[in-house]
């Protein structure tokens, strides 16, 4: 028998498929799909069986050294599915498989994770006679192996009397394959939908069956999560299965909590915040068919289920479900694609989708539903929007007065308080303000960030650090500023402004530790704590019913970054982080800080208006021409070599000119907003287009080009987030 095996080579290269012969001794009907094991000049690496192939005629094959998987880790559909995106992508077909698999099952993957097995034991004989046992703690131990077909060895108490039964061929041990627990809490209420819910669960229930996209947009509150439970029984009666996606981990704990509560062990969990193992597990429990239902983050698109009834994407609008490094997939992509090899519909959520999902929906693409009341008619919190320079004035930097007003009046009622500031660390930076030197990242382009209780200036780009100085390196005074705040100094300044105030906080850096989202996400819902300080991730998903005040430190940090989308980002952010007030009895407000107390995305984000924001932006992206009004394909180059680097940016950005449509705009080359990074420089050249039929054939062209060449990294990155 004769193979196709895909590997990775170091040569970036095209996709690498070898044929390799199976020697007799291994011959398996079942190998596509399986990892291999397969000498390659000189070396033995892994690789996956994509193919049978003929027997070459003109040089000699090599057999492969061993079958690695027992079942395929990767089935008909995944494959073919990796071919799809390799095409649609432009990225090499191993990749497409790489980013579908969870680590231990991916080719080439060193410390393949093993089974976890436990050992049991059982009576080898069900019919021994009690009696004839004539010591008490061995007759107790076979009692209960006749109670029980098989017992964990380590709960048997009398581990002698154990080992006795054992010699004398009474008991035998084995081991057993066990899958390692996940660890959720479980929400189990019962819920009653409301009218409204019901009639939305509905019309999504009618649309099963088809390949179809639904846009559920639903206002911060108007139970998304309920309906998704309520369409979820409906699928699993149906036979079938489902994919539900939920951005980021910070938000899978309530999330899952509450789906656990329901679909108890009937629901895989996959999010990067399990260990390698526990996710091998889980993978393997879809894989056998054991769930109906996985939840998890952008890469649970790619769960093996054999039946999707319907894949649900909540918070739709999230960056997380755009993969930034190759490929570079958006998930909604594979979504439909997979939808339409189930036949089944894709249920995108959120109460801010994108600009382009909504003018999808509008134009008809999709279907909308809409729930535009909170739960049971709860108001949607009061907004008041503080303009920082009259704060500023009056000798307030962090907090407005009707802030810290407020503040004071939620912990005097025991009421909890959330305060948003879109940045960590201490201080942005340190500059010295006698000669001006800053503090830069010696590898990028970029001020390092002062850390207070590790004492280091980090880089957030490379991860370089350095201890804090007092001294300036270059002028030796020691005049050194502190510029700028980060979270870290909001939770300091919390705590000496509010003296009885007991402060928690949530951010890249405290949460860098399993299971640390989960333990600040139950202390903050517990009630031991007033103020609950952190970045972005404490805007999305979460559910505090205690919590009746959200704060915006800043609400200009978004807007500032140079990005066609930063509006968008901005309102998503506020409309998002003020729903997380007054979910449940208790009304809920909102103070926003800033220092553009007039710009449409602060003003309808206070006035949860997403409608005439969307109104306004599709204005703005129109007269701009930016997506959804034209498509954009970036591509990025980086070379350790600037003259190098700017010197192919160039030849690349008059390449595409010449060999793409007249219509196309390519724009650049230009230097990326952070230039270097990690001693790399970086270009783009930037494409718009609303269709060229040359895109796909010129661009192949120019990534073949550079294939192989170590000194220019040439990437391709389609409908790209962050530009
Ligand atoms: P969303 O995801 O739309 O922001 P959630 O699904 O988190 O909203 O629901 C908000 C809150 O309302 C949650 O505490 C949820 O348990 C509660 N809730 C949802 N539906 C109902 C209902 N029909 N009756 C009572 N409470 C509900
Ligand atoms: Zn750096």
């Amino acid at each position: 028998m004769y193979i196709n095996v895909l590997i990775e080579t170091k040569v970036k290269s095209n996709d690498m498929t070898f044929t390799y012969h199976v020697p007799d001794d291994m011959l398996d009907d079942n190998i596509i799909g399986k990892r291999v094991l397969v000498p390659f000049s000189n070396r033995v690496i892994e690789g996956f069986v994509i193919k049978y192939s003929s027997k070459p005629e003109d040089y000699l094959v090599k057999d492969i050294i061993k079958i690695i998987d027992d079942e395929p880790v990767l089935n008909e559909e995944l494959l073919n599915l990796g071919k799809v995106m390799s095409q649609k992508y432009l990225c090499s077909l191993i990749y497409a498989y790489q980013a579908m698999l969870p680590k231990a099952l991916k080719a080439n993957h060193k410390s393949s994770k093993k089974y976890l097995t436990k050992t049991y034991v059982m009576l080898n004989n069900k019919d021994i006679n009690i009696n004839d046992i004539k010591i008490k703690s061995q007759r107790e131990i076979i009692e209960l192996l006749k109670n029980n077909k098989e017992v964990l060895k380590s709960e048997i108490k009398s581990k002698s009397s154990l080992k006795k039964l054992i010699d004398n061929n009474i008991i035998k041990e084995f081991e057993k394959e066990v899958y390692r627990e996940v660890v959720t809490s479980l929400d189990e209420r019962s819920i009653k939908l409301t009218d409204k819910q019901k009639d939305v669960s509905s019309k999504i229930k009618s649309s099963l069956g088809k390949s179809s996209t639904t846009l559920l947009y639903g206002v911060t509150g108007s139970g998304k999560t309920e309906v998704y439970i309520d369409v979820l029984k409906e699928v699993i009666k149906r036979g079938e299965d489902a994919i539900v996606l939920v951005p980021e981990i910070s938000l899978t704990p309530q999330i899952t909590a509450r789906f656990k509560g329901i679909f108890k062990d009937n629901i895989a969990i996959l999010h990067s915040s399990l260990s390698d193992g526990e996710r091998f597990d889980e993978f393997r429990k879809i894989k056998r068919g054991e769930v109906n239902i996985v939840i998890g983050a952008r890469s649970a698109i790619f769960a093996p289920l054999k039946n999707i009834g319907i894949i649900i994407i909540d918070e739709e609008h999230s960056e997380s479900y755009k993969q930034e490094n190759n490929p570079r997939y958006n998930t909604l992509d594979i979504a439909n694609i997979r939808s339409s090899v189930h036949s089944c519909p894709v249920l995108l959520g959120s109460a801010t989708p994108t600009i382009e999902s909504y003018a999808r929906a509008k134009k008809g693409y999709y279907n909308l539903l809409e729930l535009e009341e909170r739960v049971n008619k709860r108001p949607l919190p009061k907004v008041i929007i503080v303009d920082m320079k009259n704060e500023m004035r009056r000798g307030n930097k962090i907090f407005s007065s009707i802030l810290k007003e407020k503040i004071e009046e939620k912990i005097a009622k025991k009421e909890q308080v959330m305060l948003l500031l879109n940045r960590r660390g201490y201080s942005t930076y340190l500059t010295c303000s006698s000669c001006g030197y800053t503090f830069k990242c010696p590898n990028c382009d970029i001020t390092l960030t002062y850390h207070k209780t590790s004492g280091m200036l980090r880089c957030h780009y490379c991860g370089f650090a350095r201890g804090k100085t007092d001294i300036c390196p270059e002028c030796k005074e020691k005049e050194i500023r502190q510029i700028g705040s980060g979270t870290e100094k909001i939770e300091e300044e919390v705590r000496s402004t509010f003296k009885d105030a007991r402060v928690l906080r949530m951010d890249a850096d405290t949460t860098s530790n399993k299971g640390s989202h989960d333990k600040i996400i139950n202390a903050f819902n517990s009630g031991n704590y007033d103020i609950l300080v952190g970045t972005q991730m404490i805007a999305k998903g979460l559910n505090f019913p205690n919590v009746t005040l959200v704060g915006v430190i800043n609400a200009d940090s978004s807007l500032n970054i140079p990005n066609f989308r930063s509006s968008e980002s901005t309102f998503s952010l506020l409309d998002q982080v003020i729903g997380r007030a007054g979910r449940a009895e208790k009304e809920g407000e909102a103070i926003i800080q800033t220092f553009n107390p007039d710009h449409y995305s602060i003003v309808y984000a206070k006035n949860h208006d997403y409608k005439r924001f969307f109104a306004r932006e599709m204005m703005v992206r129109k007269k701009l021409n930016y997506p959804p009004y034209c498509f954009l394909t970036l591509i990025k180059i980086s070379s350790k070599d600037f003259n190098y680097g700017i010197g192919e940016a160039k030849k690349i950005s008059s390449f595409l000119n010449r060999n793409l449509s007249a219509n196309t705009t390519v724009l650049g080359p230009s230097m990326a907003n952070v230039l270097r990074i990690n001693n790399t420089y970086n270009f783009e050249v930037i494409l718009k287009y609303k269709k060229d039929d040359l895109l796909y054939k010129t661009l192949n062209e120019m990534i073949k080009i550079y294939e192989g060449n170590s000194k220019i990294k040439v990437e391709l990155d389609f409908n790209p987030i962050n530009l």
